[in-house]
């Protein structure tokens, strides 16, 4: 028998791969990388677990990627009511000039929260849209123990103020030497309307030149599109496109609600990604158009906690509810936008959204996985695991995350973060920050 440092044996196991299912499964993993994964029985006798563990009434799967989310926002929750919803637009009016405030303390206290919070609801890479603080998170990632891509908050223009793009682009080229096993660095772009074109022009190069992929908003509301239309004589993908900022891989386009079919061209023809945000893009934006086309890369994203619990599970559902609405009211197709598609989007296509080899169990991939409890009045019964995922179980159901075969989360507790401590450090600065708020939106 072939020894390998962990053997997982589980009721379910979701691959992503083919079979897609398979019942009494184990997966075998050795050095942070899948070994083998099968029926219990084969893997069993082919490789001896240093540790070996069972979880006979779970599902295991690929851990789910964020794929867009603001993780120095959370300390917003539950402050934005209907009225700041409706602000033209929330963004400048609160989100950004919140983020001016944090110290580096709050900026960091903020990351930990919610790396935390997605660690615990089975998320086990994310990408941030642009921190304003970036060390900060760094810091929390390599704490928690999930994989994270990061890129520092980034725009030049505001108001008549215009920063010079060599100072922005640096900001980014700083953070090169933190990258890691758990630490991606991106580029990001705020909005087309915050930046020039010259910081355009060299994010694009320092991606292409150093092997970066890039983040950025776009398509959110009117607008930005007028605002597009007015300055370049095109739409804000058609820009990019035309800049040359579009080679660039990965890219994912958070929201991207307001696509034209020409912008829906250059996403689908060049490959590029999208991050749907069902929340907060039915919140603030409308309805979604991708549940109509089967042909686009897309993952989910929760937009940061300052909307949202960080709970892609149930975004999912957020996402079947307003699809299935979507589909049934314009072609009464009730089986389009599929189960397995939703669940390719949780967990990145194969790595091909975030340009890694994760969110299949296969061998040579990276061991990042979940398991999902089944032993729950909430989750019973289980006939097809895929559509209790899909349908039911939501980041509470999450028992165990590991990333690189190392647990993060086992058997539901967190592993490299006192979670008490931090409860008590946020209810001490919560005063303070509501302070901060209110003076904001006075
Ligand atoms: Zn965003």
């Amino acid at each position: 028998m072939e020894p390998v440092d962990l053997v997982i044996r589980a009721r379910y196991v979701i691959t992503m791969s083919n079979p897609m299912i398979i019942e009494d499964g184990a997966v075998a993993i050795d050095n942070g990388l899948i070994k083998a994964v099968g029926r219990a029985s084969e893997v069993l006798s082919r490789y001896r677990g240093e540790e070996v563990i069972n979880r006979d009434r779970h599902v295991l799967m690929p851990g789910l990627i964020d794929a867009h989310t603001h993780t120095q926002q959370v300390l917003l929750r539950s402050f934005i009511n209907d009225e700041k919803l409706a602000l033209p637009p929330i963004w400048t009016k609160l989100l950004v000039p919140f983020e001016d405030l944090l110290t580096d303390d709050l900026a960091y206290l903020s990351s930990l929260v919610s790396v935390v919070a997605m660690a615990k609801n089975g998320v086990t890479y994310f990408i941030e849209a642009g921190a304003p603080k970036p060390r900060e998170l760094i810091r929390a990632i390599n704490e928690v123990g999930i994989r994270g891509v990061v890129t520092p908050s980034t725009f030049n223009v505001r108001g008549n103020e215009v920063v010079d793009a060599g100072e922005v682009v640096r900001r980014v080229e700083e953070l090169l030497p933190e990258v890691s096993d758990r630490v991606r660095v991106w580029c990001s772009i705020r909005q087309i309307m915050m930046v020039t074109e010259d910081l355009l022009l060299r994010l694009k190069d320092l991606c292409l030149g150093r092997g970066l992929g890039i983040t950025y908003h776009l398509g959110e509301y009117q607008g930005e599109v007028d605002h597009t239309l007015a300055k370049y004589g095109a739409r804000p993908l058609e820009v990019f496109d035309r800049l040359g900022l579009t080679l660039i891989r990965p890219t994912v386009i958070a929201h991207a609600v307001y696509l034209s079919s020409r912008e829906r061209a250059i996403v689908r023809d060049r490959g590029l990604g999208i991050a749907w945000c069902p929340t907060v893009d039915s919140l603030i934006m409308g309805q979604h158009w991708l549940p109509m086309f089967n042909d686009t890369l897309f993952g989910f994203g929760s937009d940061g906690g300052a909307f949202t619990g960080l709970d892609l599970l149930h975004e999912v559902k957020v996402a079947r509810a307003v699809g299935k609405a979507l589909t049934v009211s314009m072609t009464y197709d009730k089986s389009s936008f599929n189960s397995i598609t939703m669940l390719r989007a949780l967990t990145g296509w194969g790595g091909l959204l975030v340009g890694d080899s994760v969110g299949v169990i296969n061998e040579g991939f990276k061991a990042d996985l979940i398991t999902l409890r089944l032993d729950d009045v909430r989750a019973l019964p289980i006939y097809d695991p895929v559509e209790s995922v899909i349908s039911i179980l939501n980041g509470h159901s999450i028992n165990d995350v590991l990333v690189g075969g190392g647990f993060v989360v086992r058997d539901g507790k967190l592993i490299g973060v006192d979670e008490g401590e931090l409860i008590e450090k946020l209810y001490d600065v919560i005063p303070e920050i509501h302070e901060k708020l209110n003076n904001i939106v006075r």
